[in-house]
């Protein structure tokens, strides 16, 4: 009989913004998602997606499965010291429990980063390489907003990172990793990673070009069949990390040469399309000038995406600069999804629908925030633990409340996130399609949902909180050249 592998599977996920004023412990994680070793739900999530496919597997007799915890937190802060410790060692404990491992399967976010540790990914991977040797086969999954470390790099076999942004494959991610790692294990493959340091940060959104056909030319490398797996590392700039930047991986089927090769082919490619990759952008003024003017000339609403005050990259996602030029430009048939606020949300949820009540909202964690709202409001509906889709999970809201003022309506949220789709409004009882202008927290993983329902859509890039220019963001701990802090970072090919 055909030996089957044992494989252990866990994922500890989510993306530290240093320089956020917001901080994550173990409670962030816990009201997030956790789930304890054998209560992954059925429905994947972002970072989790290997645990109901390898679940899928075990009925099928495939594979023998050791579930380990999964968690997420909403991305923030600096993670405290003893919140990475409790969460680190309980996975080494999970794993030192078992007498015989083939396979470790990891859905990690690759840009976590605790007051006592800049690469948290790269520290567990390589403690259980300690623990378990060289001849256990270690797979990870990642999201490309990360910083890829030699420890990460040194002590893995397989890596797969999400191609999509919006990251819309993490399904088939978490899939391609698996199939790997036990065609690795049946020795019929075996895989060799390449990487390229294309020493470059700003937003590669794969929804336009040349981004999209950058990302259909390595999917079609794999398909056939020049290399294993192809990835972008895109970076995440909110990172203070010494690897910040994008990254380009290659796994061939035993040919470091030709991945090396492969590798550095892809990244100078990616580096020349430099100045084109991030969207265009709007200030805040102009982009609510420009949505009052398009909405004239369309019947669909216009769409202005607050690309920087996004949860999803580790801020609160409680601005109120763009709503307040909204109020001052008396704009009427307005949408806003969402601002987050849990203490404005318990007074919504105490006085009930319909009531009309006196309301101070937003802008409570910084004064770049634009500066809290005072406004009579009618509270038009609430909804206790409100979700919305992404792709095949659900993304918790926590309670949220619908206000309305002046022919505006806001969905107000207590557990923060980006808009991810439309269901953010409908679930709240907001008919989107019939407002002129739509204004959501997110810089892309919106555009699948959205880009059908709205007739143009605004790129607005307002400044915050957030660190959005790598030119102005102050990194302590970067030391290798890039772009565009540098202008020629690569010593060869100008
Ligand atoms: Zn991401």
């Amino acid at each position: 009989m055909k030996k089957i592998p044992r494989i252990y599977c866990a994922s500890i996920a989510t993306e530290t913004n240093t320089f956020s004023p917001l901080k994550t412990d173990l409670k962030n994680f816990k009201e997030t998602f956790y789930a304890e070793p054998n209560k992954h739900p059925k429905t994947p999530t972002l970072c989790s997606a290997v645990f109901p496919l390898l679940r899928n597997k075990k009925n099928k007799g495939e594979i023998e499965l050791v579930e380990g915890t999964a968690t997420w937190a909403e991305p923030g802060g600096l993670i405290n010291s003893q919140t990475w410790n409790y969460l680190k060692n309980k996975i080494l404990s999970e794993i030192k429990k078992e007498k015989k491992l083939d396979i470790v399967i990891l859905g990690l976010h690759g840009a976590m980063i605790s007051r006592n540790c800049i690469d948290c990914e790269g520290d567990l991977i390589k403690s259980i390489r300690n623990i378990l040797g060289t001849k256990v086969i270690i797979g990870i999954t990642f999201d490309p907003h990360s910083h890829l470390s030699k420890k990460c790099l040194d002590n893995t076999n397989i890596i797969t990172v999400f191609k999509e942004f919006p990251h819309t494959d993490f399904v088939e991610t978490a899939k391609h990793c698996i199939n790997l790692s036990m065609k690795t294990f049946y020795k019929i493959i075996d895989p060799q990673i390449s990487s390229f340091d294309v020493k470059m940060m700003t937003i590669l959104p794969t929804s336009k070009e040349p981004m999209r056909s950058f990302v259909d030319k390595i999917k079609h490398l794999e398909k056939n069949k020049i290399a294993l797996s192809v990835s972008i590392i895109h970076g995440f700039m909110a990172g203070d990390s010494p690897d910040l930047g994008a990254k380009i991986i290659v796994i061939t089927n035993g040919n470091k040469k030709n991945g090396n090769k492969l590798s550095s082919q892809l990244g100078m490619e990616l580096f020349s399309y430099r100045n084109n990759l991030a969207p265009k952008t709007f200030s805040a003024n102009s982009s609510i000038i420009e949505a009052k003017k398009l909405s004239l000339k369309f019947k669909r609403p216009i769409l202005i995406a607050d690309i920087w005050d996004n949860p999803g990259g580790g801020v609160a996602g409680d601005s109120t600069i763009l709503l307040k030029k909204v109020i001052s430009m008396k704009l009427k048939k307005v949408a806003v999804g969402s601002i987050w606020d849990p203490l404005a949300v318990k007074k919504c949820h105490a006085v009930g629908e319909n009531a009309v009540i006196d309301l101070s909202f937003g802008s409570k964690i910084s004064p770049l925030a634009g500066g809290t709202i005072k406004k009579k409001v009618l509270v038009k509906k609430i909804v206790k633990k409100a979700y919305q889709k992404f792709g095949s999970s659900l993304v918790p809201m926590g309670d949220c409340a619908c206000i309305v003022f002046d022919n505006i309506e806001i969905i107000l949220n207590s557990n923060r996130c980006q808009a991810f789709s439309t269901d953010i409004f409908t679930n709240l009882g907001i008919n989107f399609s019939e407002k002129k202008i739509l204004i959501i927290k997110s810089t892309n993983h919106f555009y699948n949902s959205f880009n059908s329902h709205v007739s143009n859509i605004i790129y607005a890039s307002v400044n915050g909180i957030y660190p959005n220019n790598p030119k102005k963001n102050k990194y302590s701990r970067l030391k290798r050249k890039i772009w565009p802090i540098f202008s020629k970072p690569h010593i060869i090919n100008y």
